[in-house]
């Protein structure tokens, strides 16, 4: 094993791969704590935490647009501080607050994106501009906030991504069409096998969509896995601290949060290995209950 496959164990296959990475903002705080996190190809992966806990400074250290004090970051297996252009052309980002180019129109703007790419499905682009309602010789600063979200996520996918990254891709549409706009969204790439990660500090935009959950938390991703997963396995257990050390240790079941009670006993959130089934007193959690306790 050669040193940095060493470092990055899943490197050869990973779409991403962040390995003890640190970030502080001048005079502020650490937002990102020796965190790892890998995602694979093809994983649609729901980025929650809570509001200002770092989820866009994560987003943006990812692809490189953020250079970390410590630790590494590759895509596509390279170093994002140095990817090729062939690698570039496979990303696709949204940010919170695009800067949409606000006199163009979004036929003008699509133009000028499609000269930077090697790959550009028109059809596709012509498709979501007419199912999602944007005009296309309207100024962008004349689209409502929901409109110019979409297009800019048009734009993002036009060039068929393997990654798509997308902050908060929501934020401006409505309550109601939020969840069905991203399943949606989704659906548009899994065919491709693209890898999705969005961010999010909303629960009810999960569900149906994001078929694995990350949580950051303090700093690092506090648990990442598949959400049928996680309500299968995670349970709430209630006992003395050694009690739940002799249980724990016969289950192999990993603690993920601990809330301390009276009198040493404490409150144990922990994920059972699959296959392993729960003692009847272990308390079933739900979505809420992760978001609760995790993040
Ligand atoms: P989230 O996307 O989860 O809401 P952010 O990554 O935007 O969180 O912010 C994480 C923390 O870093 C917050 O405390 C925020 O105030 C701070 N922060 C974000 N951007 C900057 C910046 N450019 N300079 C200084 N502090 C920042």
């Amino acid at each position: 094993m050669t040193a940095s496959s060493a470092h990055f164990p899943h490197s050869e296959t990973a779409t991403a791969e962040l390995a003890g990475v640190s970030l502080s903002y001048p005079k502020g705080e650490t937002v990102l704590k020796a965190l790892d996190w890998t995602l694979q190809p093809g994983q649609v992966v729901g980025l929650l935490g809570r509001n200002g806990c770092g989820k866009t400074t994560l987003l943006e250290t990812l692809l490189g647009l953020r250079e970390p004090q410590q630790g590494r970051v590759q895509l596509f297996g390279q170093d994002v501080a140095r990817l090729d252009d062939a690698a570039r052309a496979r990303i696709g980002y949204v940010p919170q607050h695009s800067d949409l180019f606000e006199n163009f129109t979004a036929a003008q703007l699509l133009a000028y994106f499609r000269s930077f790419y090697p790959r550009w499905n028109e059809s596709r682009v012509e498709g979501l501009l007419s199912r999602w309602d944007i005009a296309r010789d309207k100024p962008i600063r004349r689209l409502s906030g929901g409109q110019q979200q979409r297009l800019s996520i048009i734009r993002a996918l036009a060039h068929e991504p393997d990654l798509l990254v997308l902050d908060e891709p929501v934020a401006s549409l409505d309550p109601v069409g939020r969840r069905d706009f991203l399943r949606e969204l989704v659906d548009q790439v899994l065919d491709r096998g693209t890898t999705v990660v969005f961010s999010t500090h909303i629960l009810s935009d999960l569900e149906r969509v994001a078929f694995n959950l990350a949580f950051l938390s303090e700093g690092r991703i506090a648990l990442q896995a598949p959400l049928d997963e996680l309500l299968e396995q995670v349970r709430a257990f209630t006992g003395t601290v050694t009690e739940l050390a002799g249980l724990f240790a016969r289950l192999n079941a990993q603690p993920l949060k601990r809330t301390q009670l009276e009198a040493g006993r404490e409150r144990v959130l922990a994920r059972l290995p699959a296959g392993v089934s729960a003692p009847q007193d272990a308390q079933a959690v739900n979505l809420e209950d992760l978001f609760a306790e995790l993040t």
